[in-house]
């Protein structure tokens, strides 16, 4: 007999992965060049050559007990000395090595983060559409998700509502940007401005509010945007970083969190989040990972490859008659449904072998996501696929 809570998960499950899984079966039906899957934000995009070098570096330095030895639990200390020295020589920002925690992606180091920070019953505040398993991590630990509902005219943050809805109770607050699934990136003003509103309320409260900047398309920017380094705004801001999108290796399961020295009880953080990372059953994030990654910090996937796709599917969208705020980053377009009921198009959408999200997934119902991080020459087969489904509703 499962527990109560993971019989509500299973249940619930994720719509991203049936998707995934319903492709696959599709696939098999009408054959894969005849089915057009945009549901999941795997990168098309080849990892960077160096990737691969790095990888036979390691294993030709091989020395024993260090590649495959149990280690300390936030990594190894040249890693993330490397890492601290990158993202200073990045951000202008201090780090040392203390202040990186080696994570198994961006979902460990949230949930690791999640652990260190959370007593039951506090709130994690989330920005809607916000990517769904901040639900599932929130409630790992009994916390609860407070929603900003979203502005569908920009996709910015709603900052009166924001501002309004933070109490007592609120311990994280979670920016994304480049977001999932919108594309819209956060510009320096929002970030001042939301940074603003949590020094007021830290202060009415008189108890920290964390911004954990979760950060997995940071590198993947469009138009030479920029995306600006939040540290530098708000003390109590701890970052997540993962690679899975900026050198296309989720698989690999490797990431970070940044806790600064200024972020208040930054010790102590540090120190719970090796003890969560032990605790929480990961020990420590893969070591080969942690090794070839931080040979690999100033490699670029082809970000114009997704930049490509976004202009393909972006414009013919628009001539179609659909709406949507044009992305200025990760791969994701989200698109307002051609019907209230966002699950009632996936479905219609199925029909014409179109794979993708309900906006509802994302606590934004009456859109869908569309992930571009798929072949160009899908999208062009799909393309009048797209059309016929606008025609059905009358575009
Ligand atoms: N956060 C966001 C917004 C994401 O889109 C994803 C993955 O798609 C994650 C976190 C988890 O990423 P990772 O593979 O690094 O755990």
């Amino acid at each position: 007999m499962i527990s109560k809570k993971m019989e509500n998960m299973v249940k619930n499950g994720s719509a991203i992965r049936a998707m995934f899984e319903e492709g696959k079966k599709m696939a098999e039906k009408y054959g894969a060049e005849n089915v057009y899957d945009f549901s999941l934000g795997n990168p098309s995009v080849e990892p960077p050559i160096e990737i691969k070098n790095a990888i036979n570096e390691v294993l030709e330095s091989y020395k024993p007990n260090y590649i495959h030895g149990y280690m300390l639990n936030p990594g190894y200390e040249e890693v993330r000395d490397a890492i601290a020295k990158n993202i200073n020589k990045r951000f202008g920002t201090n780090f040392a090595a203390k202040n990186i925690v080696m994570t198994v992606g961006a979902a460990g180091g949230m949930n690791v983060i999640m652990k260190s920070l959370l007593n039951p019953g506090d709130e994690v505040v989330v920005f809607s559409p916000y990517f769904g398993e901040y639900r599932s991590y929130a409630s790992n630990f009994d916390a609860k998700i407070v929603e900003i509902s979203p502005d569908t005219s920009s996709f910015q943050p709603k900052l009166d509502e924001f501002e309004a809805k933070l109490t007592d109770k609120a311990r994280i607050v979670i920016v994304n940007s480049p977001n999932n699934p919108t594309g819209v990136v956060y510009s320096e003003e929002t970030i001042k401005k939301i940074a603003a509103i949590l020094e007021k309320k830290q202060k009415e409260f008189g108890a920290p509010i964390y911004l954990l900047s979760d950060e997995p398309y940071r590198e993947l920017a469009f138009d030479g945007v920029e995306v600006p380094y939040l540290t530098k705004y708000y003390n109590n801001t701890i970052v997540g970083y993962s690679f899975s999108k900026s050198l296309s290796l989720p698989g690999d399961r490797i990431g970070y969190l940044v806790i600064p020295d200024e972020a208040e009880d930054s010790e102590n953080i540090i120190s719970a989040a090796g003890v969560a990372t032990r605790i929480l059953g990961f020990v420590n994030a893969p070591s080969l990972a942690q090794l070839f990654v931080s040979k690999c910090l100033d490699a670029k996937v082809d970000v114009e490859i997704y930049n490509r796709n976004r202009e393909l599917l972006y414009n013919a969208l628009l001539e179609y008659g659909y709406e949507c705020v044009k992305p200025e980053g990760a791969f994701y377009l989200f698109v307002k449904a051609l019907e209230p009921d966002d699950k009632a198009f996936v479905a219609k959408a199925k029909e014409h072998r179109l794979l993708i999200v309900p906006g509802s997934t994302f606590g934004c119902a009456g859109y869908v996501r569309i992930a571009y991080c798929v072949d160009y020459e899908m999208i062009k087969r799909a393309l009048p696929e797209f059309k016929k489904l606008a025609e059905e509703y009358g575009k």
